[in-house]
């Protein structure tokens, strides 16, 4: 029964918990980068405040005159005649600054004990080597070149080598197939693809060059070198065009003078996560996307250079790791942990033990992991010593109240702020956040854009509101240093996309929102999940939330399915926390359990939300980026084929899924 015991305490704490608020910890607000002023200095002068970010967190070879040019608008530039190279704001002017000696990356390997510090040196040193390889291999400023590695730090070092010699970089997502790399590689049109012969991916040695082979052999190929990376050490077929990558930089010349490029080079190419459809090309160029990164990556994960060891546990194919790994931690030269595998090899805690052997002092995860964590059991981060982290964020998703308060209890013990970041693929860094040393927190809501930032919700009409708790559009009102310069090759899908729906005043971001009674914004998921049950607008991730405050319940994903009589109608999927799984698969517990849980959503939203069926599954369709693919699960609730899986992070989830479906 203490099982029971635990529980309830932990409803108890949260009933407590409800609609409370966290300041900032006096000790944190007095060192925090992040300061109330900056939203005063932003609104005053918006051009002029992001020139200022520009110049502090950035070395310009040739500086700027101008800030923003928007003459032709939605064509952004910013800082358009300046100069200057990324890898050399990232990597040089640190070792340049005498701090050649600081770690840079932490390396740990999924196998346990296969650890690698690098530090600001060693990082310039391969850098160099990378760059000349890549150059004795044909490319030069302007080639693509697609990047398809596991999260170990030649990842980091390939993409900067790559911004060295301004090659734009597509990173590929190592869990993508040799299909959805095939198309990625062939739009970017690539000239080189840097890849490994495998990586470690729960306990054991995947392949990935295979996948790569596959992809080129589909014949007609902009490829003309493979560069390979021996990571596993595992049989590798070969073919002419490929070259290993230890060879490669043992023969290039150690040194290589970077040159500076115009700010509005092209820096990277990246694809949406597909969460809603085909993914999208998008690009970002240099000057304003690295002053946004650091910016960002100072004031709200409140990096401190001599102080903070810092790691965000995203993967490199995502956005997350471009920004948040690679180009805002690295320019402002910082101490960051990279770790390769996932969360439980080779047990539950493997985090927890990496945070208390670093004393990691920042972590930046997803909702969907700190979901995981519920599910497992707060007894496992308990185990370790994690007094070190004094602050926490969360990005990818909304964070549900419930999971919040989790997170701020059990992983940052009470004390550490969370910033609930929103943020876009094509927005490339940091809009709507708390600022950790200023804002009074409010669980589940991500609160106001940072400094330099505007939004608005819109109602149908494209008119903004500030009502409290009506649900509307959420958009961007004002050209921002990093927003994306396109959809790569397709310009009119870019202003149809961003800039059509409320016409070229607004950047229409997709997604939900509405403010609370205080005038925070809370993010309700994306506008094509937003359900329509009997004339009433229902947001997902409110009714997530519902499911998620229920003491049983791990993890849930709603979707609206067609329904003859309501229009809509909600089909919930549910994850059940650990120790109750065996209680629902005894006979008849289903059942109760299900009726429960409909009451429970009736209770906290309403009657009109209560899910017309609620499924009890293991696992739920994810992105490689771990977002929940809800447009396959409305597939199997409207009983269709399910669509494109290219994105899903375990393709054989859905057929347990429809197989659970079928025999309900
Ligand atoms: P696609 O655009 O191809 O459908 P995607 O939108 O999932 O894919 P990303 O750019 O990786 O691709 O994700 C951005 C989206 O993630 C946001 O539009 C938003 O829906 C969601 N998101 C990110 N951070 C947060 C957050 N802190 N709170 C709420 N939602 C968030
Ligand atoms: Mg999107």
């Amino acid at each position: 029964m203490r099982k029971v015991n635990t529980v309830s305490e932990e409803t108890l704490d949260n009933l407590v918990n409800e609609g409370q608020s966290f300041p900032p910890p006096p000790a944190f607000a007095a060192q925090a980068n992040g300061t109330a002023d900056l939203y005063d200095k932003a609104a005053a002068d918006h051009e002029g405040f992001w020139a200022e970010q520009a110049r502090t967190y950035l070395t310009w070879s040739t500086p700027f005159t101008q800030s923003l040019d928007w003459s032709n608008p939605p064509f952004a530039k910013w800082f358009a005649d300046g100069e200057l190279n990324a890898c050399v704001n990232a990597v040089d002017r640190h070792v340049a600054q005498g701090r050649g000696d600081k770690v840079a990356i932490h390396f740990v390997g999924e196998p346990e004990g296969d650890t690698r510090d690098i530090t600001y040196s060693d990082l310039h040193a391969e850098v160099q080597r990378a760059a000349n390889a890549l150059a004795d291999l044909g490319v030069s400023k302007g080639d693509t070149v697609a990047i398809y590695l596991p999260m170990i730090p030649e990842a980091a070092v390939a993409m900067l080598a790559c911004a060295r010699l301004g090659a734009p970089h597509s990173v590929v997502f190592g869990g993508f197939s040799a299909e959805a790399l095939h198309s990625r590689i062939d739009d970017a049109k690539a000239k080189v693809v840097i890849t490994a012969d495998g990586g470690y991916r729960r306990g054991a040695p995947s392949a990935l060059k295979p996948a790569v082979d596959a992809a080129l052999d589909h014949g007609d190929t902009s490829v003309e070198h493979v560069l390979v990376v021996k990571r596993t050490g595992q049989d590798t077929a070969w073919s002419d065009r490929d070259v290993w990558w230890h060879d490669a930089l043992e023969q290039a010349a150690p040194t290589h003078e970077a040159q500076a490029f115009e700010a509005e080079h092209p820096l990277f190419i990246l694809y949406t996560s597909g969460t809603t459809g085909k993914p999208k090309g998008i690009f970002h160029t240099t000057g304003g996307y690295l002053t946004q990164a650091a910016y960002t990556n100072a004031v709200v994960h409140d990096v401190h250079r001599d102080t903070d060891v810092y790691w965000c546990t995203a993967d490199i194919g995502w956005v997350t790791g471009h920004s948040y790994i690679v180009y805002g931690p690295l320019t402002n030269g910082i101490t960051q942990v990279m770790y390769e595998g996932t969360p439980d090899t080779p047990h539950q805690g493997r985090w927890w033990e990496i945070i208390q052997d670093y004393k990691v002092t920042i972590l930046y995860t997803a909702p969907t992991a700190v979901r995981t964590f519920m599910k497992w059991g707060a007894d496992i981060p308990a185990k370790f010593d994690m007094s070190s982290l004094r602050l926490l964020g969360s990005v990818g998703e909304p964070i549900n109240p419930e999971a919040w308060l989790w997170y701020h209890k059990h992983i940052g013990g009470g004390r550490a702020p969370i910033v609930d970041t929103w943020w876009q693929t094509e927005t490339g860094a940091i809009m709507i956040s708390p600022l950790p040393g200023v804002t009074t927190l409010e669980p589940g809501s991500a609160q106001k854009p940072i400094p330099g930032i505007s939004a608005e919700i819109l109602d149908d009409e494209g008119k903004p509101f500030t009502t409290p708790e009506q649900v509307g559009y959420l958009v961007l009102t004002k050209p921002w240093p990093s927003m994306l310069r396109g959809i790569w090759g397709d310009p009119e899908r870019y202003k149809e996309t961003y800039w059509s729906r409320f016409g070229e005043k607004y950047y229409f971001a997709g997604d939900g929102a509405k403010y609370d009674a205080n005038g925070n914004i809370w993010l309700l998921g994306r506008v094509d999940d937003v359900m329509n049950v009997s004339g009433h607008r229902l947001s997902t991730a409110e009714i997530e939330s519902a499911l998620v405050s229920h003491p049983k319940v791990a993890e849930a994903a709603v979707v609206g399915a067609n329904d003859e009589t309501t229009g809509q109608a909600v089909c919930a999927f549910v994850i059940l926390r650990q120790e109750f799984v065996e209680e629902a698969d005894e006979p008849g517990e289903g059942g109760d359990l299900v009726k429960e849980l409909r009451n429970h959503v009736a209770k906290e939203i309403g009657p009109i939300a209560k899910p017309r069926s609620i499924m009890i599954v293991s696992e739920l369709p994810k992105t490689r980026s771990g977002k929940i693919m809800r447009r396959l699960l409305r597939d199997v609730a409207e009983g269709r084929e399910v669509g494109d899986v290219t994105t899903l992070a375990d393709s054989s989830v859905m057929d347990l899924i429809k197989t659970g479906m079928s025999s309900s």
